[in-house]
């Protein structure tokens, strides 16, 4: 079949490395003039690096394997601990903080030179019969077979389908860098999540020497930006116990990016006729669970395996739909309750130790994760 994707982030290039390689012709449109060079890390976790695995994207020598998350409180003392390298062993698969650039440089590599039409902004989409057409800023017009909306969190595609607004803000943003912090923790295969009444702060080794960090705090779009970010998450989480202070003490205003968390309600059926979504614009969330990413995989995983099925190709686009709803709609469910924040009361952590806890962790991680993934 000859199909359109809209968009050329994780999940365009994961579907079109997927269509491809059932024998598809592919053509993918992006808005940007050049493949995104930028961005900050993101956590690939066993699910996601399964799927990465099967399209053939290797990741090795890039970003840094994470074998434990440790949340503490935030005067530094251990709440839980998981050992995600145990779990990475159940699963096959490790679980890695990878630079964003790294992961979509990885996923191009091999495609065809011209399978990507840089500067291509979708504009509307119409469906006629058994062809499908999109329409882009410059006034020209492409016509395919199906449609892939992989245009992320604002998607012109899923507002085609769902009309406006249904993607809104969430309660919590967070405020992130990636850059070269020479602590301890850098070196090592630790990410830690620390929680205090002030919000959240994530601190995840991501290799050749670089740390991601992020702050979380409470968010309306309505908020003024602060004139001076850097300064105020120091005076906001300056006091929290080491390594907080010194990452915040290295971080410069240059590193720091915003963004709002957003969130829809995922519903079951998500595309129309020969028209569908992949990623964040069929399920735009929270960044605190770190799924959103591997769930993009998984979609594109999922509908090469629906596609190449046979038969009606509308048809194998809702059974595609479908089969991601009851996991995706799950993992949507509970990043937005933002858990990053959530805190387990001090005696149930006790009471319940890190064997139990990485259990819980396996078996939750294998409701998220589509069969056979
Ligand atoms: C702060 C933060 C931290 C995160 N951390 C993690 C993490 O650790 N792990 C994880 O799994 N996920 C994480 N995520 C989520 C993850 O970034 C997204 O789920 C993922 O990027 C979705 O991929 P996508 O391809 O659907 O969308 P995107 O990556 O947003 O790609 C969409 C592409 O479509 C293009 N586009 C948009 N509109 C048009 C148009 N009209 N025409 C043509 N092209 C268009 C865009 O330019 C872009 O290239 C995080 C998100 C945030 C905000």
């Amino acid at each position: 079949m000859d199909i359109l994707v809209i968009g050329a982030g994780v999940g365009g290039l994961a579907v079109a490395r997927a269509l491809l390689a059932a024998g598809h012709r592919v053509r993918v449109y992006e808005q940007a003039p050049a493949r995104r060079t930028g961005g900050k890390a993101l956590l690939v976790w066993s699910n996601g690096n399964a799927v990465l695995h099967d399209l053939g994207v290797s990741l090795d020598g890039a970003g840094k394997r994470i074998d434990r998350i440790d949340a503490l409180t935030a005067g530094g003392r251990l709440r839980t601990s998981m050992d995600i390298a145990h779990a990475a062993g159940r699963f096959g698969f490790d679980t890695k903080a990878v630079p964003r650039r790294l992961l979509l440089e990885r996923l191009a590599e091999g495609l065809p030179g011209d399978l990507i039409r840089y500067g291509m902004t979708c504009r509307s989409v119409s469906q006629d019969g058994d062809r499908v057409s999109v329409t882009f800023d410059d006034g020209s017009t492409v016509t395919g077979d199906l449609l892939v909306g992989a245009d992320g969190h604002h998607s012109v595609v899923r507002r085609r389908l769902w009309g406006d607004g249904a993607v809104r803000p969430a309660t919590f943003g967070t405020w992130q860098g990636l850059s070269p912090i020479g602590i301890d923790l850098t070196g090592t295969h630790r990410h830690l999540v620390i929680s205090g009444k002030e919000g959240a702060c994530g601190l995840m080794p991501a290799g050749d020497g670089l740390l991601q960090w992020w702050f979380d705090v409470r968010w309306s779009p309505a908020d003024p930006r602060p004139a001076a970010p850097l300064a105020e998450l120091r005076r906001r989480f300056g006091r929290w116990a080491s390594p907080v202070p010194e990452v915040l003490a290295a971080a410069t205003e240059d590193d720091l990016e915003f963004f709002g968390h957003h969130w829809n309600r995922v519903p079951r059926v998500w595309g129309e006729g020969r028209v569908t979504l992949v990623g964040d614009a069929a399920h735009t969330m929270p960044p605190t669970l770190g799924q959103g990413a591997n769930q993009t995989l998984e979609d594109a995983w999922v509908l090469a395996r629906e596609l190449a099925k046979g038969g009606d190709p509308a048809a194998r686009l809702r059974a595609y739909e479908q089969a991601r709803y009851p996991h995706v709609s799950l993992v949507s469910r509970l990043a937005k309750r933002n858990p990053a924040n959530w805190r387990m009361p001090p005696v149930l952590a006790r009471l319940v130790p890190e064997t139990a806890q990485t259990a819980m962790l396996a078996r939750f991680s294998n409701r998220l994760t589509a069969p056979g993934a």
